[in-house]
């Protein structure tokens, strides 16, 4: 179903007037009411008592995290501290945090834009939504318990941890859509499993993941070992949080952005100069309508592209290809830029082999070294050790190393990385509790 399908749907030109008009009224506004963008947008030449033609908008400079992070924790406030409902953190996954505030008609449209994703992803009224993200400072909790109640849901804030109870929950209350870190919903399926819940078993047919980065071979594994058919949803809290954009159900190609309260580009990552769709670039995002933190052209960092092509879901707005990885968690080996999405894709490939994976890096003199450290499969992982027990170590050796050999080629030939690569038992790589997770330990200090 589409939760507001008179927006969602619009004709691409009433879309576009739509955005101009409250793109030109953002300007106004922030320019009259945040010192900061007052100064910057006269020092770019923003004439701000006009309208602003969305055709100008790259005229418009870029918001930065660092801009945030210099005015902490309210100095981009757009309204008096006394209309401020809500506050929410990042997460910090990259460093220092921010505060971002919201007032009660910015809550609203939170849970609008949520609600709108988890139908995208096959929530429906009277659904219960089994919500494992992390509640508190991190949007993610409270923008999906938001939004599953707007929708019409019942949620169920089981939060990050304690997965055996999690466990419980799901099989006693049977909720028929759950939302976590694609991480946390590997490990609530593994942990279904072990208590001998098959996939079908389970109440649950719809998976909303995201608040990080993950692969395909991640999507089919959820998918198969859940129950489910899973979507991405991406957000980012200095925007609103969850709910800027969520895959449709029907083509699950690209995540649907929410186009009338969020105007996405997509920049090249060092002249900033609009990319056309299908190229890839630092996604940037301007808010239309929010009151307390609206921001300019917010530089998110994620790389990603746009399509504008039609969707067989009925909806008009633009999609996102999955988030590739930051700017800041590319790591550069010997000269080879990578993303551990790429590694995890190639990963995918070897069919001994799980998604969960770190990526370990060092310097060993001049020269950067990289360890990929990944889990294998239970049917795998068991199979070696009934040959290790059975006393047929010398096979058990060969087949390991067989799968380390193939693992490290795959890996030079599709990405041109030379890579260590080390075989972990099942349980023993990384996974997030419902918070976010890091795939990179960087051992160089290279500052
Ligand atoms: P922090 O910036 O501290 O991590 P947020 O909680 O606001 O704080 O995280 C937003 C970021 O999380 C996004 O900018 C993006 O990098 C990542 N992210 C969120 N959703 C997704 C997704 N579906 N796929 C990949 N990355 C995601
Ligand atoms: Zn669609």
């Amino acid at each position: 179903m589409i939760f507001e399908p008179e927006l969602e749907t619009l004709p691409n030109d009433r879309l576009r007037e739509l955005q101009a008009e409250r793109l030109a009224a953002t300007v106004r506004y922030v320019s009259k009411r945040v010192p900061f963008y007052g100064e910057t947008l006269s020092a770019a030449g923003v004439k701000h008592a006009d309208m602003v033609p969305i055709e100008d908008l790259p005229t418009i400079p870029f918001t930065r995290k660092k801009d945030l992070v210099e005015h902490y924790p309210y100095g981009l406030l757009a309204v008096p501290k006394e209309e401020v409902v809500r506050v929410h953190a990042s997460s910090g996954t990259t460093g220092k945090p921010t505060v971002v505030a919201y007032t009660a008609a910015d809550m609203d449209l939170f849970a609008r834009v949520v609600a709108r994703c988890l139908a995208l992803g096959g929530g429906q009224p009277g659904f219960t939504l089994h919500n494992a993200y992390g509640y508190g400072l991190f949007t993610g909790g409270l923008g999906l318990d938001a939004g599953g109640m707007r929708l019409g849901m019942a949620v169920v804030p089981a939060s990050g941890g304690m997965t055996q109870r999690q466990v419980t929950l799901i099989s006693d209350l049977r909720p028929e859509i759950i939302s976590a870190t694609p991480s946390y919903a590997l490990t609530l399926a593994q942990e279904l499993r072990s208590r001998g819940i098959s996939p079908e078993e389970n109440s649950l047919r719809y998976a909303v993941v995201g608040a990080e980065p993950w692969t395909e071979p991640m999507r089919v594994e959820i998918d198969a070992t859940l129950g489910v058919r899973c979507t991405n949803i991406y957000g980012l809290s200095e925007i609103i949080g969850p709910g800027v954009a969520n895959e449709c159900i029907e083509e699950r190609h690209g995540s649907h952005i929410q186009e009338d309260f969020f105007l996405p580009e997509v920049v090249d990552p060092q002249s900033g100069d609009p990319l056309e769709d299908g190229e890839e670039g630092v996604l940037v995002l301007t808010t239309l309508t929010k009151q307390a933190l609206p921001l300019l052209r917010y530089w998110t960092g994620d790389i990603t592209s746009l399509s504008h092509e039609p969707c067989s879901c009925g909806r008009t707005f633009a999609r996102m290809s999955q988030i590739k990885g930051r700017t800041d968690d590319m790591i550069i080996i010997r000269g080879v830029n990578l993303y551990p999405t790429q590694i995890g894709d190639v990963l995918g490939l070897v069919r001994e082999l799980s998604p969960h994976f770190k990526l370990v890096v060092s310097r060993e003199g001049l020269l950067d070294e990289v360890e990929v450290r990944v889990e294998v499969t239970e049917e795998f992982f068991r199979a070696v050790s009934v040959d290790m027990l059975s006393d047929e170590v010398v096979e058990a050796d060969h087949v390991l190393r067989s799968c380390r050999e193939r693992t490290k080629t795959l890996l030079k030939d599709s990405l041109g990385v030379n890579a260590k690569v080390t075989l972990l038992a099942p349980g023993e790589g990384p996974r997030s509790e419902g918070g976010k997770l890091s795939r990179i330990e960087d051992h160089r200090n290279l500052n």
